[in-house]
Parts: structure tokens; C-alpha cells; sequence
């Protein structure tokens, strides 16, 4: 029997990882040392392997996220049908969705990672691994975009968050839901995530840095007069509820928008923010008449990254506005 080809590129992270001498635990397996613990595996695919990093999910950057879509490029172009980027779970939420926006593949991309290193009881790396190659191997996954495998759930890379720091059911797609799962060594889809935001094609050359500012009750925002002297090119301003910040940070936020993108997100871990309900000073009618642009569905993180990845295409406010437009789905009226 033909088996599927599928690629596994391990960029680090708690899977990979083994004591060290300093103390805690540091990535040191490469992609085929976790090849060769999950001998199951050879029923399922036929592997090539890559270590392009060893380094924990924290320390990736954007730039390092290319430099893989690259990678996935040239392989499919060369005939592999699927691919499993291996990471630290710390940003799987974050490098999914860049992944999601770099390429849209015409083939299965599935991350997955660990909650426990490879010498704790109840590793959860070798279960993951396998559950993530079954998935990439499966065709109809390419329809998808770019999914998270943990735990035998499949999340799709728009909606899914890493909720818990230490339970091996630590991702959740809050809002939505896991779109299919892994049961018995079968792929199960069970909800199909719209695809409306556009692939957008960065030159990444050059770090772009938007700078993420929470302001919850009291914060007033002194930080924003900063930004633009530090060097960002925009802003997520993370507010509460339906998208609402401290009547006293309303001025520093108008002041904001006249030198950078703003984006208005919240704090609360699903829904829209809102658009035409409220207006109090500090609230989402009240910041977005002074120009900050809401960020629909979207988590802040992932505002953070879309306006990032946008300002590093040279966006014009116009193609900013329009892309998170797209992450709310159109409404049946
Ligand atoms: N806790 C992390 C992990 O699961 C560490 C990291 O993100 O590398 O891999």
C-alpha cells in the first residue's frame, strides 16, 4: 500500500524536551528521535524528517515562521501531501494563525506539540504526534486551513487558544469549538471553518513591531504616548467586555490613531467586539468614531499578528480595514 508522504518539521518546544544539566527541562530531540518513539507511525505515513529549530514556542518569531511556510512550499511543490510542524504549545495559537495567513496550501498543515516533556509519566508528545500525522494525512484537511492537533482534537488555527497552562486538554477554541477529532485512528470533521480572511504574501524582511496594551479596570493608557517613539508601527489596544476601555484613556487612544493602526479588541475570550451598541465615553461606538478599527472575532494575539503581518505588506488603512472586516463572518439577514 502507498502511504501517504507526509513532512514533519520540529521547530522545539516541551515535546522535544529532556533534562538538562542547569536544572528543568531544555528542547534536545530532534525530529527523528521523535519519529522513532511512536513506532505506529509507519502505518499511518511515510516520514521525512527536519529539525529547522530547537527553541522553545516563546522565543519564535515571524520571521522564523516564514522561513517554515517556505519550507512547506518547496516540499508540497516536491510531492509531500501533508505536513506536521512540531512546536512548543506556548505559541501554537499565535504560529498556526501566521502559518494560516502566510499560505494558503493546497495540502494538510497541522501543529501540534506537548503539555509534558518525553520523561514525564503520561507523556502526551508520542499520542499527539501520531494523532497529528493521521490528520495531515487525510486530504480533506487541506480544506480546513492550517489545524492544531492536541489531545485528539482538531482546532482550527483562526479560533484556537491554549487555555490552561498545565492539562493535557489545554487548547480550546472558545466560541466555536474543536472542528473534528481523531477517534479510533480516523479523522472526524465536524464543523468546516469559514475561509474569509485573504493569505496575505509579506516580505518579512525587516521586523514590524505592533505593540499589544491591555487596558483593564483603572488602566488609564499611559503607555500609548510612547508607542510611536518606541518604534511600533501600531497598535492592539485590548479592552473589556464588547470592546471598552477607561473613559481616561479615550484622549491618549484619539491621539494614538493619528499616528498609527489601531485596533479595538477585548479581553473576553470569545465573541465580536462590538460595533453600534454603547456610547459612553470609552466605549467601541465611542473609540471607533475616533478611528480605531475593531478586530471582529479575532483575539487580541491574533489582531496583533494580522496587523503585524498587514504592515509588513505596506497595507494602506483601506486593505487594514478590509482585512478585519473579514474576520467577522457575514451575517444571514
Ligand atoms: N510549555 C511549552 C511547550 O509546551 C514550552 C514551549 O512553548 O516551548 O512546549
Amino acid at each position: 500500500m502507498n502511504l501517504p508522504r507526509i513532512l514533519i518539521v520540529s521547530l522545539g518546544g516541551t515535546i522535544t524536551m529532556t533534562s538538562s544539566a542547569t536544572g528543568g527541562i531544555a528542547p534536545t530531540l530532534t525530529a527523528d528521535n521523535l519519529i522513532e518513539s511512536v513506532p505506529q507511525l509507519a502505518h499511518v505515513a511515510s516520514l521525512e524528517a527536519i529539525t529547522q529549530f530547537s527553541m522553545p514556542g516563546a522565543s519564535l518569531s515571524i520571521q522564523n515562521l516564514a522561513e517554515v511556510a517556505r519550507l512547506l512550499h518547496q516540499k508540497f511543490a516536491e510531492g509531500i501531501d501533508g505536513a506536521v510542524v512540531v512546536q512548543g504549545t506556548d505559541t501554537i495559537e499565535d504560529t498556526a494563525f501566521v502559518l494560516d495567513l502566510l499560505a494558503w496550501h493546497a495540502r494538510p498543515v497541522v501543529v501540534t506539540g506537548a503539555m509534558r516533556g518525553p520523561q514525564a509519566a503520561g507523556a502526551d508528545g508520542p499520542a499527539n504526534l501520531l494523532a497529528a500525522v493521521t490528520v495531515a494525512a487525510d486530504r480533506r484537511v487541506s480544506e480546513l486551513g492550517v489545524v492544531v492537533v492536541l489531545n485528539d482534537e482538531i482546532h482550527a488555527a483562526r479560533w484556537v487558544q491554549k487555555s490552561h497552562t498545565s492539562l493535557t486538554s489545554a487548547f480550546e477554541s472558545p466560541g466555536t469549538g474543536r472542528i473534528g477529532i481523531v477517534a479510533e485512528g480516523q479523522v472526524e470533521i465536524l464543523i468546516r471553518p469559514t475561509r474569509d480572511l485573504l493569505p496575505i504574501t509579506a516580505a518579512l524582511n525587516h521586523p514590524i513591531r505592533v505593540a499589544q496594551v491591555s487596558l483593564g479596570l483603572g488602566e488609564e493608557g499611559w503607555l500609548l504616548p510612547a508607542l510611536s517613539g518606541l518604534g511600533y508601527a501600531g497598535a492592539v489596544i485590548e479592552g473589556m467586555g464588547a470592546g471598552h476601555v477607561p473613559a481616561a484613556a479615550v484622549d491618549a487612544i484619539s491621539k494614538l490613531v493619528d499616528q498609527m493602526p489601531v485596533i479595538l479588541c477585548s479581553r473576553v475570550r470569545a465573541g465580536r467586539v462590538f460595533t453600534h451598541t454603547y456610547g459612553f465615553d470609552g466605549s467601541e461606538m465611542d473609540l471607533i468614531k475616533r478611528g480605531a478599527i475593531p478586530c471582529g472575532h479575532l483575539s487580541s494575539s491574533k489582531a496583533r499578528l494580522l496587523l503585524t503581518l498587514l504592515q509588513s505588506t505596506g497595507a494602506t488603512e483601506e486593505v487594514i480595514r478590509t482585512a478585519f472586516g473579514q474576520t467577522t463572518p457575514e451575517q444571514n439577514s
